[in-house]
């Protein structure tokens, strides 16, 4: 059969070129935590996004793996992201643990952007009680321990606003802090602010961050972090300078490549 042969041709095709299968694929298929599911189904996100479908279940699987993820503005790459980290981090603030989670931006607009669709996802844990059970997608096993049953914190830290504040918000023990590498870099120095726990990391608006000049920065970003981290890196486009930046801070990522149709 030369038509079905063709078919299967193609579906290969699609899979070593990484392109996502856009077939099926729904919020509650992909084993989402419930508090999760409500928080997206309030907010009213009721099917995930080509670039959703083809990040999320991936960014869950165990061992973790890097990732780089191209696809247009407006196509829903900040819940790709954002709901993995907060299954991951389990909803929920681990005194003990510090920051484990940092997501890096181009500008203050957008850090406080990404900052109300992580809220907006996490609100609520923790009103109910016991915590999720481990189920192998937890950063840490030993969260339901460690867990204080207070939500996840969140860390803003971006230019503009006053160092004080700054200052403030890193000794409020962030769980996932929201940063502009210029602003991160100057508390890292500054404070001596340690990210040897972190695990997870997103370059957002990847391409942007170069554009504005911040390689420089980044660089030293990552040089103190672990390398036992997730990286992923999140872009409208992928110019030169971010394939050679993604080689050198990633490890072996699985490349999610929608073009103009998604
Ligand atoms: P990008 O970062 O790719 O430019 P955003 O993450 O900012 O895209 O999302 C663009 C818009 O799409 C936002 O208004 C967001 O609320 C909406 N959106 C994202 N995911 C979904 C979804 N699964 N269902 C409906 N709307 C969504
Ligand atoms: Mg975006």
């Amino acid at each position: 059969d030369v038509k079905g042969g063709t078919h299967m041709l193609k579906k290969i095709q699609n899979k070593r070129s990484g392109k996502a299968d856009v077939g099926g694929g729904s919020f509650q298929s992909m084993g989402l935590h419930p508090h999760l599911l409500r928080a997206l189904t309030i907010q009213g996100y009721r099917t995930p996004t080509p670039i959703q479908r083809a990040t999320i279940p991936s960014l869950l699987a165990t061992p973790p793996r890097d990732l780089v993820g191209m696809a247009r503005t407006g196509s829903g790459k900040t819940l790709a992201y954002m709901v993995p980290l907060v299954q991951r981090l389990n909803g929920r603030h681990v005194h003990a643990f510090g920051t484990r989670a940092i997501i890096l931006v181009p500008a203050r607009e957008l850090a406080l952007q990404v900052l109300r669709v992580g809220k907006s996802l996490a609100r609520g844990w923790k009103s109910e009680g016991a915590p999720h059970a481990g189920d192998g997608h937890d950063l840490d096993d030993d969260n339901s321990k460690l867990g204080s049953g207070e939500c996840l914190r969140w860390g803003l830290i971006v230019g503009g606003e006053g160092m004080d504040e700054q200052f403030e918000m890193i000794s409020g023990n962030p769980d996932v802090i929201i940063a502009t590498p210029g602003r991160l870099l100057h508390l890292i120095v500054e404070m001596s602010l340690s990210l040897t726990l972190v695990q997870y990391v997103v370059f957002d608006e990847a391409d942007r961050l170069f554009e504005l000049g911040f390689s420089t920065a980044l660089s030293e970003i990552l040089a103190r972090l672990p390398s036992s981290r997730q990286t992923l890196l999140f872009s409208a486009t992928l110019p030169k300078s971010l394939v050679e930046f993604a080689k050198a801070g990633l490890r072996d990522p699985k490349l999610v490549r929608l073009d103009a149709e998604s």
